[in-house]
């Protein structure tokens, strides 16, 4: 008989933090810039320079410790992590190893399979490197520095997960604390949350883990998906054949679907790592510790119960809103300004989420602001458009963020409600159209929806279709 596999996963991820300036020095942590602009003596290791740690940095990394239920190193350190590579200017990575700033925590995730705990073993802030851009065309290697020095917190689990279901519910569920935190938009695209697998095989009930591969370069949650899977498979086969998983580091190129070896794995002790005698070791008070902890926001759990309790909406809405932490925001905001729960949950569950979907967005990248938003909803209320209008309307504004009233009137799509202009068009349709009108005489209702179609057609869609309905009805009925 077969054996049976148990895929075991333990998870390194990366997260910038959303500070402005990097977390030994001054200089700017803005994406992109113009190579090597955002740079100074301290981010680009000359020597002499000397670190100052920028608190934020680690008032942001206690705060997902507690969010994330770890305890908190109230005397921690920063250590050198030794090694030679380009993008490394200083030859070594300040990191922490011996004391990391949080330390054994845990965060539930939801399966189809339940409900789990995923352990958490450490977070410790750390340094970013710089880029290397490799120049095919010129044959050469470029370095930009912008990069270096932006601070990072990695979080490291216990290998807790057996399957890809879990590690990405895991990584929502991490991201989501995050951002609801402010302290990183954890996007996956951009590199501002990186993961790398730590990934292993065992026959089912074997007591001992088998020997792990990291995979590194995954930067979507479906590329993390087929590693996973590539990886698992790559495992098995080698087992099958008699052969045995070397430990190493690998990259996952998700064209190909399969992973290459980079380099074998090194040890802690391979980097050296030593107290770094630049920078005082970190006193976090009590005093200190309990502001943060009295500043942290409204989680999701909470947040729900208040939406079920303030806007009276459904359960499904409030699921899906609160998934979010920027339509949590823009639903808050946009209430507060037109005061309908439910028309603005409709607005964001059904035609946003549709386009969000046609063009691959997530809703962090939702542009349109609460104040249009608002103003759409007011001008559907106040008759002054219709819904197919308003629809339209709400294409452009969600590709463009205008204000919805300033375009109604520039583009003339108000409702006609001048009732004598309507009933002329109105007639005009029935003297038209005598086979409809005969049709709904000898008892078709049908043929009157195809009669407002063409009422409103010929008012070019400006026109409300109850209103319409009344009006023929009227007239047919004369
Ligand atoms: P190192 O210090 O060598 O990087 P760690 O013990 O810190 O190793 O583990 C790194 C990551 O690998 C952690 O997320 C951990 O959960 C995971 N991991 C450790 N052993 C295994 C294993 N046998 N299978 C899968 N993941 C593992
Ligand atoms: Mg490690
Ligand atoms: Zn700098």
């Amino acid at each position: 008989m077969a054996k049976e596999y148990e895929t075991v996963i333990g998870l390194e991820v990366h997260v910038e933090l959303a500070t402005k300036t990097k977390i030994f020095c001054g200089c700017s942590t803005e994406f992109g810039g113009a190579p090597n602009t955002h740079t100074c003596p301290v981010c680009t290791g000359m020597p002499g320079s000397l670190p100052v740690l920028n608190k934020q940095v680690v008032e942001y990394a206690i705060a997902v410790g507690l969010a994330t239920n770890c305890s908190i190193t109230q005397y921690c350190k920063f250590d050198r992590k030794n090694y030679f590579y380009p993008d490394n200017p200083q030859n070594y990575q300040i990191s922490q190893l011996y004391l990391p700033i949080c330390k054994n925590g845990s965060v539930e995730i939801e399966t189809a399979e339940g409900k789990k705990q995923v352990r958490i073993h450490e977070i410790h802030m750390e340094e970013d490197a710089g880029k290397l851009i490799h120049d095919e065309w010129e044959d050469c290697s470029l370095v930009d520095y912008n990069r270096s020095g932006v601070p990072l917190i990695e979080i490291v689990s216990e290998p807790d997960m057996r399957s890809a279901e879990e590690v990405i519910a895991y990584l929502e569920k991490l991201r989501l604390i995050i951002q609801y935190l402010g302290a990183s938009d954890c996007k996956l695209q951009e590199g501002s949350m990186r993961a790398d697998v730590n990934l292993s095989v065992r026959e089912k009930g074997a007591k001992e883990f088998g020997t792990r591969t990291e995979m590194k370069n995954l930067n979507s949650f479906k590329a993390i998906a087929r590693a996973i899977e590539g990886e698992r498979i790559r495992q098995i086969d080698l087992l099958e054949e008699g052969k045995q998983v070397i430990q190493e580091t690998r990259r996952w190129d998700d064209n190909k679907e399969y992973s290459y070896a980079m380099r074998s794995k090194e040890d802690a002790q391979d980097y050296r790592y030593f107290p770094d005698p630049d920078l005082v070791p970190i006193q976090i008070s009590d005093e200190w510790l309990a502001k943060i902890r009295d500043n942290q926001p409204e989680f999701r759990t909470e947040k729900m119960k208040r939406y079920k309790e303030e806007y009276e909406i459904p359960d499904y809405d409030i699921d899906i809103i609160t998934n979010s932490k920027h339509l949590a925001d823009l639903f808050e905001a946009t209430v507060a300004i037109c005061k309908q729960p439910k028309k603005v949950s409709n607005w964001l569950m059904v035609e946003t989420m549709r386009l969000l979907k046609e063009q691959d967005m997530e809703p962090e990248d939702i542009r349109f602001s609460p104040e249009n938003l608002a103003k759409l909803i007011l001008l559907t209320d106040s008759k002054a458009i219709n819904s197919t209008v308003a629809k339209e309307v709400f294409e452009v504004m969600f590709d463009k963020d205008m204000d919805p009233e300033a375009y109604v009137e520039e583009k003339g799509l108000k409702t006609v409600n001048d009732e004598g202009a309507l009933r002329k068009t109105v007639e005009e349709v029935v003297a038209a159209n005598p086979q409809s009108v005969e049709d709904y005489h000898n008892g078709k209702q049908k043929a009157i929806g195809f009669l407002v179609g063409q009422t409103m057609k010929a008012m070019q869609g400006k026109a409300d279709p109850a209103m319409v309905n009344k009006l023929l009805k009227e007239l047919l009925e004369d």
